[in-house]
């Protein structure tokens, strides 16, 4: 699909951008397949390939937390195959333009179903995951986070414990497991982003997977212009003033490009990739 943008697609979605004062970005996992993470649903996929995990998977983790603990350092000392492939995930020329519109004011705020830190990595200043972020810990009281890496877990008491005073609430990993509530802070930030937003850029994400496809209804509906960038069609295309069909690491830095060009002052860009 590379170079099928249309030409005046491109000029409205940027005319847009440039004009727009309160932008939110939707990312889904077609910005992270792009840099070479396997996706969870759809052809090829984990989930597709090796079945999908079960449905009441929080359960099973309120119920047992130890036992997924156990799990879990099993899967690291093993090496995970989604865990690989992430680990060595560069983030792309995609991320890299969202980090340089958001620089400009042509974006204020990423949303993104995707927790492999990418968006973080790249540079992105005002993030919210709402699927967690799977190199955090999260306390399911309390919803305090740390980086895993800088949180010690002692295998002989399992599950670790939540760290601040008073709290005591278990540890789990941060990406949110099926059956999990989305944590209250992040679902407050994506309401409180769709409420302000008059333009939402929804990037490869085929808007299906609630409550983050929620989001862009919210906003839509309250006026705001919807724009597209995915190689394939989803739901929303229809509703949306222009739709860019390419991946989002050929479309997004075409789209910084021109967006830069309608932006007086603007510097050129890096050309960062
Ligand atoms: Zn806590």
């Amino acid at each position: 699909m590379d170079g099928a943008i249309e030409p005046a697609a491109l000029e409205r979605a940027a005319a847009l951008l440039a004009d727009s004062t309160h932008t939110v970005v939707l990312a889904g996992a077609g910005m992270s397949k792009e840099s070479g993470i396997p996706t969870f649903r759809g052809e090829g996929g984990l989930w597709t390939t090796h079945g999908e995990p079960p449905m009441n998977q929080y359960d099973g983790f309120r119920t047992d937390p130890k036992r997924w603990w156990q799990r879990r350092l099993e899967a690291a000392a093993g090496g995970d195959q989604f865990g690989a492939a992430v680990g060595a995930a560069e983030p792309n020329a995609g991320h890299y333009a969202l980090v340089e519109l958001e620089r400009l004011g042509a974006v204020r705020h990423v949303i993104t179903q995707n927790v492999d830190d990418l968006h973080r990595r790249a540079g992105q200043q005002s993030l919210t995951e709402i699927h967690g972020n799977r190199l955090w810990l999260r306390c399911v009281v309390c919803q305090a986070r740390w980086a895993a890496d800088a949180f010690t877990v002692d295998p002989d008491r399992l599950p670790p414990r939540c760290a601040r005073v008073g709290c005591d609430g278990a540890v789990k990993g941060d990406t949110v497991m099926f059956g999990e509530p989305i944590p209250p802070d992040a679902l407050e930030s994506c309401h409180r982003e769709a409420q302000q937003a008059d333009a939402v850029l929804l990037v490869g994400t085929s808007a299906v997977v609630y409550p983050a496809a929620e989001f862009p209804l919210i906003a839509h509906r309250r006026g705001a212009q919807l724009i597209e960038v995915n190689p394939q069609a989803t739901p929303l295309s229809d509703a949306c003033v222009a739709v860019l069909r390419a991946p989002s690491g050929h479309a997004l830095p075409k789209l910084l490009e021109r967006v830069q060009a309608l932006t007086p002052g603007a510097a050129p860009s890096e050309g960062r990739a």
